[in-house]
């Protein structure tokens, strides 16, 4: 038995010696059975309005220790006190799944391997509770994307991250426990399974065809064109080949680029014009389904990773996972990635 106090609630990272995966064991939040039960919540106006009441990202002051303020797209360098106008701010998260610390304490137990859940955890709050980032302007979503990256140039460089997560939750069913909009930036000690597979599948190809796979697909569709939604000089939006579930968006970079921390802000302005294309377009299309989406980016470990091709990924939720997807692994898309293309070109 390991004897060590353990920090409250710091979380633990295992690793899974069937799959190769990491997990987290996180009990911040639900401890009895009780708190995983679930409730069906009345959503009404007066809801919306109660629930903007007692938004804690609506009375925000300086005990939430920002660690980065905009307001209108330009950074606050100094602050003492909150600004009235802020626009965008970077909090940590008041419940985190992973805390800052001086030691990984990696350790076995028999056949099994853990480590600390060591990182930073921290919340991008845009400023208003009603207004979701698929009705965001380009200069508000580029602020958006200016935090995310402002954010992982510091994160990166702390001891233990080798990989900065960044992802945003629309909606109760895509996770998301409080409505106010806002993203995550989660930076670990360990390279994430989803992102793992895709490095893994990319290396492969790379070291099989000295090309890289994603330009290589990108080559494809851009000349078959109806998985094509929207492009400009440096971003392409597409629903790919395998859609993971109906209305999959994928967002590359059109050049050949591997670290999402370098992009510069021509590409940041025209980034900006393809998300505020594609999620407003999803909005008319779709209505205010629940999202998600996430950014795949080479990890920050100092290793090499050339081959890769960083990109958004944007997952609407027009599917639940149900036991075949989870048990054998086989995603359900009930739409064809051309005819969402096409639907979400009109
Ligand atoms: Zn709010
Ligand atoms: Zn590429």
């Amino acid at each position: 038995m390991n004897n060590n106090k353990i920090k409250k609630n710091l979380s633990e990272l295992r690793f899974d010696l069937e799959s190769k995966d990491w997990v987290m064991i996180a009990t911040g939040r639900a401890k009895k059975p009780q708190d995983f039960k679930f409730e069906k919540k009345k959503n009404n106006g007066k809801q919306k309005k109660e629930t903007e009441q007692k938004c804690p990202f609506c009375s925000l002051d300086i005990a939430s220790a920002p660690v980065l303020i905009f307001s209108q797209g330009k950074k606050i360098e100094r602050f003492e006190s909150l600004p009235k106008d802020w626009t965008l701010i970077v909090i940590p998260n008041k419940f985190p799944a992973v805390m800052p610390g001086e030691n990984l304490r990696e350790r076995a137990e028999g056949p099994y391997s853990l480590i600390d859940g060591i990182g930073f955890h921290e919340v991008v709050v845009t400023r208003d509770h009603l207004q979701d980032m698929s009705q965001f302007s380009i200069a508000e979503i580029k602020e958006v994307l200016d935090a995310y990256q402002e954010r992982y140039l510091e994160l990166m460089n702390e001891k233990f991250v080798n990989y900065v997560s960044i992802f945003h939750n629309h909606g109760q069913s895509a996770g998301a426990t409080i409505s106010h909009p806002h993203s995550q930036i989660m930076a670990i000690p360990v390279i994430d399974p989803d992102i793992q597979k895709s490095l893994i599948g990319s290396r492969r190809y790379w070291d099989f065809h000295q090309k890289c796979l994603h330009c290589e697909m990108l080559k494809w569709d851009k000349e078959a064109g109806d998985r094509i939604i929207f492009e400009n000089n440096d971003f392409i939006a597409l629903c790919p080949f395998a859609s993971r579930m109906a209305f999959h968006v994928r967002i590359y970079p059109k050049e050949h680029l591997s670290y999402f921390e370098r992009v510069n802000e021509e590409q940041k302005i025209a980034l900006s014009e393809v998300f505020q294309v594609i999620l407003s377009q999803l909005r008319k299309t779709l209505g205010d389904l629940a999202y998600n989406f996430f950014l795949r980016t080479s990890p920050c470990d100092g290793k090499d990773y050339s081959y890769y091709h960083w990109h958004f990924e944007i997952l609407p939720r027009t599917s639940i996972q149900a036991g075949f997807e989870l048990g054998a692994g086989i995603e359900i898309s009930t739409i064809e990635p051309e005819k969402a293309a096409l639907y979400l070109r009109m």
